[in-house]
């Protein structure tokens, strides 16, 4: 006889660095196989899986910003970036899931006509009862925020 999972439902932050693993930036494979396998075995247990995902392995507004004000790049504009990176992100994560076997369903705070849909609370909580694991990307929607903050 197996025992219960201790939770039902649960939402992780995964940071982009999360992604990036030991190379910092951009994607290692190895880290994303092992997110992957980790998150399969959940959605095996029958527990309900919402991810926020960050952006630190591409984009981080701040740090862009700061790198090429002196050209004129304005801090809301290079948050835009980061919130874009994290939509990027989330494709990502929704395809390696979905290659798995575990369906994903993707939302972002700004949806982006035929790329991503709007998040709202209907359509997140219907994804998670139906068993697909729900990426929510795009932070809160707002420059000067981070994902932690979603
Ligand atoms: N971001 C934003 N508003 C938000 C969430 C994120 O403007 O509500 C931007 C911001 O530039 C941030 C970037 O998206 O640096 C990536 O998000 P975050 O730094 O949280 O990524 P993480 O550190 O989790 O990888």
């Amino acid at each position: 006889m197996g025992t219960e999972p201790v939770y039902r439902r649960i939402l992780l932050k995964v940071s982009g660095e999360a992604l990036a693993g030991s190379k910092g930036s951009g994607f290692d494979l190895e880290t994303l196989a092992f997110l992957i396998d980790e998150l399969a075995e959940l959605v095996k247990d029958g527990i309900q899986v919402a991810l926020v995902i960050g952006a630190g392995n591409l984009i981080r507004g701040q740090t862009l910003q700061s790198e090429l004000q002196s050209l004129g790049l304005r801090r809301v504009t290079a948050d835009q970036m980061g919130m874009l990176g994290t939509i990027a992100n989330g494709l990502a994560v929704g395809d390696l899931l979905e290659h798995k076997g575990i369906p994903a369903a993707l939302f972002a705070a700004h949806g982006l006509p035929s790329i991503v849909e709007t998040y709202s609370v209907a359509a997140a909580r219907t994804a998670l009862e139906d068993g697909r694991v729900v990426i929510c990307a795009g932070g809160t929607g707002s420059p000067l925020f981070t994902t932690d903050s979603a």
